[in-house]
């Protein structure tokens, strides 16, 4: 990992998520209250604006900085979480990123400690836990598997009942929408994949 990919990485991401805010906030408009798109457009700016200094840090560093970020910045339940998830991160990874699969595993049990959840409760968990399974799997084809993975579990929550989060209050009404935490976390693996897959690190 090179400060110039991570750089990409950074940027890539916070595109995606700032261009997509509409599409999530919608989806939140459906089954919570309309702001996870602004929560994360406004957190993603920061990481935006920080991203030349974040890529100048070493791996744990640089996903910590990210992690500090969104807690500050997100706002919401999706911001704790999505803090958590690159914080814990950054204290897993190995500065080589060697042991990818296997942090990721233990930030992904960091969200669920922090949101008190567990897959099929319609959550950014039901893409997660996917994409940890993938990524323990693993394989040369994973960048173009995973974000694969990501949009059908994203999909896969629609049918779902809530019963975390706020689109629980919804109760049976949470049935038939994407969950939108669900949406961005497959927007962020899609990111991701796509600049690795682009940098043939895959
Ligand atoms: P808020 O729900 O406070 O308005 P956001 O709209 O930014 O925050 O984020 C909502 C998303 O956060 C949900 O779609 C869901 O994916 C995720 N979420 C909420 N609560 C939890 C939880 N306890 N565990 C895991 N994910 C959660
Ligand atoms: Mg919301």
């Amino acid at each position: 990992m090179t400060p110039a990919l991570l750089h990409r990485l950074l940027l890539a991401v916070a595109d995606d998520v700032i261009a997509h805010a509409d599409e999530l906030t919608a989806l939140d408009q459906a089954i919570g209250d309309g702001d996870h798109g602004v929560n994360m457009k406004r957190g993603f700016e920061t990481v935006r604006a920080e991203a030349e200094s974040t890529a100048g840090k070493p791996l744990p560093e640089a996903l910590k900085a990210v992690g500090t970020q969104l807690v500050l910045k997100v706002g919401g339940a999706s911001g704790p979480l999505y803090g958590t998830l690159f914080l814990a991160l950054g204290k897993e990874i190995a500065p080589d990123g060697a042991n990818l699969a296997a942090a990721f595993a233990k930030a992904v049990e960091a969200v669920q400690a922090r949101g008190k959840s567990h897959p099929g409760q319609k959550t950014m968990l039901d893409v997660l836990t996917p994409v940890e399974r993938a990524l323990a799997e693993g394989g040369a084809d994973l960048p173009r598997r995973l974000p694969k993975v990501a949009d059908a579990a994203a999909e896969a929550t629609i049918p779902m009942l809530a019963t975390r989060g706020r689109a629980s209050f919804l109760g049976e009404r949470s049935v038939g929408h994407m969950d939108p935490g669900a949406r961005s976390s497959a927007l962020i693996v899609a990111s991701v994949c796509r600049v690795l897959e682009g940098a043939n690190l895959g």
